[in-house]
């Protein structure tokens, strides 16, 4: 397994690899870049099929974290950890304790949160050790009620700000009554978007793969209920994949009839040149690191003590990033995504610069 070499390392700052026989605890944290504050990001397990496929995740999933924090304008920088395992056989409290104790000798560098495989109350077994864990302190929430730590309500609030914004700046309107809009994955963010949408007058079409959580949006939202063959090549406006990945690939781009993607599921281009064919298909995406990150937002305000107007206010500023992202975009002609990244660079880079010239500055007044 190469580790340097490897095509996803892209200059990773730290890498630790745990390992507690006693627990069957084997992890790995990867902390990629620390230019803008400590590295936060969440802690997945998974019964990855190999070591290689558990790093190449953790790497991958790490670098995304600087990207999202930066383009949020968070003083956090990005890591990611992966625990090998399967949640629901090889999960236990000595396990996650194993962890915390280990996250507690990294002293902060890096911060673990919720993600796929892990919960707040294991977060809270990890916390028995070390400090530095987020998301599991009960909150005001952005909208000024009480949040168990479940950062879903701010990401989903965010996707409606960034929707918002795509569709100003595709359709030139402001108001979305009638706007027609189709949701993939009405879970705990799709469900709170599509409220958020009922409300601003919109009509929904949903498809989930559980049926309860497709019948609620029907039953209580008036949604109409698509199938899963239908649901991203709907006549519509605006489509929100909000359950997986990959969805924007060779298969799917050429069938899609709405003009704007603004959807809070993680890496939706199956690979990057899919940027560009969406954009030559002159459909406008909202990048999906810069949509969703509402719930980064949450969990640094739970850690620094925000007020929930603090936080509504940050996460509006998604709407602000994503315009500039499309003007960008309109002006040079590169994708959205690729611009986005461009974006986060400076912002991460520029922080680095002004890191190292502080330094540079107190050693040559010692
Ligand atoms: P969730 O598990 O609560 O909801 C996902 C929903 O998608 C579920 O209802 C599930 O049944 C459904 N689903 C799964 N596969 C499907 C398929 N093939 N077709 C249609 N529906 C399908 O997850 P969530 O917290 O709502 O997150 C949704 C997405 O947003 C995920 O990709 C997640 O990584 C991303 N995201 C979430 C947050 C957050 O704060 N929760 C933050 C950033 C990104």
């Amino acid at each position: 397994m190469t580790v340097f070499s490897h095509p996803e390392f892209d200059n990773h700052e730290h890498l630790s690899f745990f390992c507690d026989p006693e627990t069957g605890l084997k992890a790995i944290v990867a902390i990629h870049n620390t230019s803008r504050g400590p590295a936060l990001g969440g802690c997945r397990m998974f019964p990855y099929a190999s070591d290689e496929e558990a790093l190449r995740d953790v790497l991958r999933l790490s670098r995304g974290m600087t990207y999202k924090s930066a383009l949020a304008n968070l003083d956090l920088g990005g890591g990611k950890s992966v625990i090998i395992g399967d949640p629901r056989k090889q999960k236990s409290e000595a396990l996650l304790e194993a962890m915390g104790k280990h996250l507690e000798g990294l002293g902060g560098q890096y911060i673990a949160a919720e993600d796929s495989g892990t919960s707040v109350p294991d977060l809270k077994v990890m916390a028995r050790h070390t400090k530095h864990v987020a998301g599991i302190v009960e909150h005001m929430g952005f909208d000024g009620q009480p949040s168990n730590g479940d950062p879903s309500p701010t990401t989903a609030y965010g996707v409606f700000v960034g929707l918002k914004a795509a569709v100003k700046h595709k359709l030139g309107r402001e108001d979305l009554a009638g706007l027609k809009v189709a949701i993939q994955g009405v879970g705990n963010v799709g469900f709170r978007l599509a409220q958020h949408l009922k409300e601003a007058g919109a009509e929904l079409w949903v498809y989930d793969i559980h049926q309860e959580n497709m019948q609620r949006a029907v039953g209580e939202l008036g949604a109409h209920a698509a199938s899963a063959e239908d649901i991203l090549f709907l006549p519509v406006d605006v489509i929100a994949p909000c359950a997986m990945g990959a969805v924007l690939n060779d298969d799917s781009i050429p069938r899609l009839k709405a003009t704007v993607i603004a959807g809070a599921a993680n890496n939706l281009l199956q690979r990057p040149d899919h940027d560009q064919a969406v954009k030559d298909r002159n459909i406008l995406y909202a990048p999906d690191f810069v949509i969703n990150a509402g719930g980064i937002i949450d969990v640094f305000y739970e850690r620094t003590g925000g007020t929930s107007e603090e936080v509504r206010a940050h996460v509006e500023g998604i709407g602000r990033t994503l315009s500039e992202i499309f003007k960008r975009s309109d002006s040079s002609g590169i994708p959205t995504g690729t611009v986005a990244n461009t974006l986060a660079e400076e912002r991460f880079r520029k922080r680095a610069g002004a890191a190292q010239a502080q330094s540079e500055q107190l050693a040559g007044a010692e």
